[in-house]
This record gives C-alpha cells, sequence and structure tokens, in this order.
C-alpha cells in the first residue's frame, strides 16, 4: 500500500503491507476483469515519479492508501474477459499485491511461452529492456565506430543499451555505483571499458581519460554532476538521448548544469523520450531480443528479491544503487 506523497528520495517506510483475507479469488460475473496470480513485481525508478502530489507528468499520481501499481508477470486464474483465459501469462500493469484483478488490458500483453524466464517479461522483453531498445536504436542515430557513453550502466536499462552498441559496433564505456558493478560490465557484459563515478573527484577529467577523442553518444539514465561533465567531452554532432536523470528524482532544480552552451557549439542533438511512444515497435523489438538472446549475444542481470514484504526496501534501493541488475520482485513462485 502507498502510504502518501513524498519529496525526498524513497525510503522502505513509505509503503506498508496490508493482510487482507477476504478477497474472493474469482473474475465476478458482468465485470469484464479477470483475476491474476502476481508472479514478478518490478521495480522501477518512474514510479518515484508517481509518488509525488503532481498531475502534470505522463502517469498520474499513486493514490495514498491504494495498492501500489507497477508492471508485472502475472498468471490468470479466472476470467470474465473473453480474450484472457485460465493459465493464460501476462505482462503489463497489475498491482503490489498477490492477487489482482484486472480491468484495464490496454497496455497488457500476452505472454507466449517460450524457453525465455518468465521474469524477463518485466526486464529484458519488458518496458526495461525496450526503453532501450528504442533509445538505442530510434534516439541515438548510432553509427559504426561511434563512442559511446552509458550511466547507470549495469542497470536495467543500461546493460541492454551497452550490449546493443557493442553489437552494432561501437565502443562502448559505462559508468556504475560499485567495483562490483564495474566488473561485471566490463567482464560480464563486453563493455569495452567501465568506470566507478563515485570514485572519481573530477568526473569531466574521467571521462577525458576514458574518451580522449569525445563522445558520439550519451545515453543518459543519471543527470545531474555527470551530465555536466558530459557536455563538456561531446564531439561535434554527438547524440544525447535523455532516457531518465535517477539522480535529480528528488530534486526540482537542475543540480547546476553550467555546460549547456556546448550543445550549441558542437551541434549536440539532446532528446528526452518515453518508451510508450513507439509501442508499435513492440513486436520487432521481441523477436530481435528474443533471438539475441538465444544466439547467445546478449545477457542480462536479475536482481532478485523474494516476497511481497521486501519490495518497498528493494524499490528504495534503486536510489542508492542497491540493486545489480533489473530489480525484480518474487511475488510467487510460479
Ligand atoms: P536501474 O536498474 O539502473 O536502477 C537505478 C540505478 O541508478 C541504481 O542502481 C544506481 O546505479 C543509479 N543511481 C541511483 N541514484 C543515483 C544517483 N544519485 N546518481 C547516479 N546514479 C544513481 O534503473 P533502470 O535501468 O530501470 O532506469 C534507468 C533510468 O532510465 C532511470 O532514470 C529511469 O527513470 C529511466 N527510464 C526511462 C524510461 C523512458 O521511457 N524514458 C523508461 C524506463 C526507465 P549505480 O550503482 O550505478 O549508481
Amino acid at each position: 500500500i502507498f502510504k502518501g506523497y513524498i519529496e525526498r528520495i524513497p525510503n522502505e517506510t513509505d509503503m506498508e503491507l496490508k493482510l487482507e483475507n477476504t478477497i474472493k479469488l474469482e473474475a465476478p460475473k458482468g465485470s469484464g476483469a479477470f483475476l491474476v496470480k502476481n508472479l514478478y513485481l518490478s521495480c522501477d525508478p518512474y514510479m518515484r515519479g508517481r509518488m509525488r502530489d503532481f498531475h502534470g507528468s505522463y502517469l498520474p499520481p499513486f493514490v495514498p492508501g491504494s495498492v501500489v501499481e507497477g508492471f508485472g508477470v502475472s498468471k490468470v486464474l479466472d476470467s470474465d474477459n473473453p480474450n484472457f483465459k485460465p493459465g493464460d501469462i501476462v505482462s503489463g500493469f497489475t498491482g503490489w499485491e498477490e492477487y489482482s484483478l484486472i480491468h484495464e488490458t490496454a497496455q497488457l500483453r500476452k505472454v507466449q511461452p517460450d524457453d525465455m524466464p518468465l521474469s524477463y517479461y518485466i526486464g529484458l522483453l519488458g518496458m526495461p529492456g525496450f526503453t532501450a531498445y528504442v533509445g538505442f536504436y530510434e534516439v541515438c542515430a548510432p553509427k559504426k565506430n561511434d563512442y559511446v557513453f552509458v550511466s547507470a550502466a549495469s542497470g536495467a536499462v543500461g546493460q541492454l543499451v551497452g550490449q546493443l552498441a557493442k553489437l552494432y559496433g561501437c565502443y562502448v564505456v559505462g559508468s556504475a555505483g560499485s567495483s562490483q558493478k564495474v566488473d561485471l560490465l566490463k567482464n560480464k557484459l563486453g563493455f569495452d571499458d567501465a568506470f566507478n563515478y563515485k570514485e572519481e573527484p573530477d568526473l569531466d577529467a574521467a571521462l577525458k581519460r576514458y574518451f580522449p577523442e569525445g563522445i558520439d553518444i550519451y545515453f543518459e539514465n543519471v543527470g545531474g554532476a555527470m551530465l555536466d561533465a558530459v557536455l563538456l567531452n561531446m564531439r561535434n554532432h554527438g547524440r544525447i538521448a535523455v532516457c531518465g536523470m535517477v539522480s535529480q528524482h528528488s530534486v526540482s532544480d537542475p543540480q547546476g548544469i553550467r555546460n549547456l552552451f556546448n550543445i550549441i557549439a558542437k551541434r549536440v542533438r539532446m532528446q528526452g523520450f518515453l518508451q510508450s511512444d513507439y509501442l508499435h515497435l513492440i513486436p520487432r523489438f521481441v523477436e530481435d531480443v528474443t533471438s539475441l538472446y538465444k544466439q547467445g549475444k546478449i545477457t542480462y542481470l536479475e536482481d532478485m528479491n523474494e516476497g511481497l514484504e521486501s519490495g518497498p526496501s528493494a524499490f528504495a534501493g534503486l536510489f542508492s544503487g542497491k540493486n545489480i541488475g533489473k530489480q525484480v520482485e518474487v511475488s510467487n513462485r510460479p
């Protein structure tokens, strides 16, 4: 249950677990709804935006006292909707609860049973993977041999961006917040290089070290001081795909960005994007990424938390970098 609006960085007390034993495990006749058992729930940084009493964003705020909404992979148990039958597996918006009654199916996908792990439908083959895919191919305008920099590079989105960029023939460096993550980037995810930004007193100097010839593409996940340093290191006609600014989720000022003038001098194209504007590309994305995965050309790191009760702390952990890879909450074992 979402407790109430906050302006600070989230912590685990912003949600509470409520036990309800009176729920009828059926889809009421005439409701058009279906009942699901939630298997995997997704912890995503964008959910922080729904914890503010602000109505001007692309999703409405959560309602205090209501079940937290988020992406999940669920199994249909009972259905009053002719398009969904018991046994179907679906991915899309559901509740952070054991069982949910689903009325809204606009953004729901039926998952075709194959040999991909079901949890991937909220990660590699879900919203974060899709964000990486459209962000890289549709927004970054990549070219072979481009110098690509990815921040929050070991996370749900960043790890796939880096791997797609490598497959495209780019030179890829990632930043992350621990030596363990840096090691994974270099030795498991195939990045050419990586660094721990927390150990770099001067981000501009660090970027100059990793990109002596400058950056063609910056896949922006964090904002703040990193963005400011990147602006000093972009090459002429470079592209910045602004996917997220996780370091700025709790502040309304632009954290002293001083180097924006470089966008003019270097003719940089800086574009924000939302994955939801590209939903028509989902079939191509699922086909491409499944195929790459099955050929062993990409891999995907997940950080699994067991049980609904661990959801709030797993979610809060996104803002301190506790997660290693895509943060997944295992609601119930399938
Ligand atoms: P991650 O799995 O990458 O988790 C968040 C990570 O951000 C943390 O692990 C941490 O990694 C890093 N981080 C947290 N706080 C800070 C900070 N203050 N400064 C620098 N880094 C920080 O999340 P996702 O991959 O799911 O999301 C990445 C970004 O993409 C987010 O900004 C998100 O909002 C955005 N997004 C945008 C979408 C769109 O359509 N535009 C869709 C989906 C996501 P580390 O240890 O490396 O610091």
